[in-house]
Order: structure tokens, then sequence, then C-alpha cells
């Protein structure tokens, strides 16, 4: 399996900058709660959190696996973890990808569930050309990318390459 250099950290800071000052500018005084999907997003979701130091604002995870390996098994699993009241909050919730929109069309219901002021989305990557929900917008999107599998900065492949700070794409040649 031949993997090839995608987007580059250096890339995906200034994209986080662009995304970081749209937030701060829509969300001052509203202390924004950053709601983590993990495993994928924890670099995205902090990194975006850093850049956002301009406002208060505060940071939470969830776990909530729909992934196997390469395929999509279509599975989606609870949300574990959420300990804070989102009633009246202003929630962002962070995810890394968005493909056919599964996990974030059951995440969104889930949450809508407790009431808050406001939910919007914030994904690094999205590919339009796989969603199968076309009610799904997300607010901030760091790059729209072609219908291919990605790994590095949090993404995997069985459980390995989260910790690559760029983000590479399979070569399919
Ligand atoms: P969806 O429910 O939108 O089909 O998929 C969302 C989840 O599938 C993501 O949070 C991510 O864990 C996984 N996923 C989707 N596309 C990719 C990909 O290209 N690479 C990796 N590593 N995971 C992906």
């Amino acid at each position: 399996m031949n993997f090839r250099p995608y987007i580059s950290n250096s890339q995906i800071q200034e994209r986080i900058g662009v995304l970081a000052k749209s937030i701060c500018d829509e969300y001052a005084e509203r202390n924004p709660l950053f709601i983590c999907v993990l495993n994928g997003a924890a670099p995205f979701a902090v990194d975006l959190f850093r850049a956002c130091e301009d406002i208060d604002a505060e940071l939470t995870f969830v776990r909530l696996k729909s992934y196997d390996g390469m395929g999509s098994t279509g599975v989606v699993k609870q949300v574990m973890g959420l300990s804070e009241n989102l009633a009246g909050r202003h929630i962002i919730l962070v995810e890394d990808i968005i493909d056919t929109g599964n996990t974030m069309v059951k995440l969104l219901a889930d949450l809508e569930a407790h009431n808050p002021a406001s939910l919007r989305i914030a994904t690094l990557l999205f590919k339009p050309e796989a969603l199968q929900h076309s009610e799904l917008k997300p607010d901030y999107v760091g790059f729209e990318i072609p219908k291919k599998f990605i790994i590095g900065y949090g993404l995997d492949i069985d459980g390995l390459a989260r910790n690559l700070n760029d983000i590479y794409i399979l070569d399919e040649d």
C-alpha cells in the first residue's frame, strides 16, 4: 500500500488560523464548548482550540467509533464520555473527517436532544462526493478532498499513523 504526501502540517496550521479567526469573531462572549470526537479529531481539536486563545472557550472529548480498518462498517456506536450539561451552551462539534456523514448525523441527533443554544460542526476534512446526507452542511471545513483514503494528523490505518504531522493520501495507481 502506497501513501503520498498530501497536506503538510504548515498548510493545516495556516487553515486552522483562518477557521479560528472566524470562530473568534462569531463566538466572542458566548463561551463555546468544543466537543472533540476521539480519537481521530484530537490533534485538530487541540490545535483549533489553542488557536482560539482570544476568546473564552471550553474543550471536552467524546468517543464514538464507526470505522474498522479501511472499510466503513456502517455500525455507529453510542456517544461515550459526555459529562457536561449542554443545555443552553454554544457547541462546536469537532471532527477529523466527514465521509458518508453517518457518524455526524447520529452525533448531531444525540447532542440536539440536550437542547444546546447552538450546534455547529468543524471538520478538518470533508469528502463531498462521499456524503450520503444532503442536509448535512459542516460550518467550518479545513479542506474539501476527493473520495480517497487519508492518514496522518490523527487519522489512522488500523490504529497506526495518527502521530504523523502531515496528511497522506492513498496512491491507487
Ligand atoms: P462517516 O461516518 O462520515 O462515513 O465517517 C466518519 C469516520 O470515519 C471518521 O471520523 C473517521 O474515523 C473515519 N474515516 C472516514 N474517512 C476516512 C479516511 O479517509 N481515513 C481514515 N483514516 N478514516 C476515515
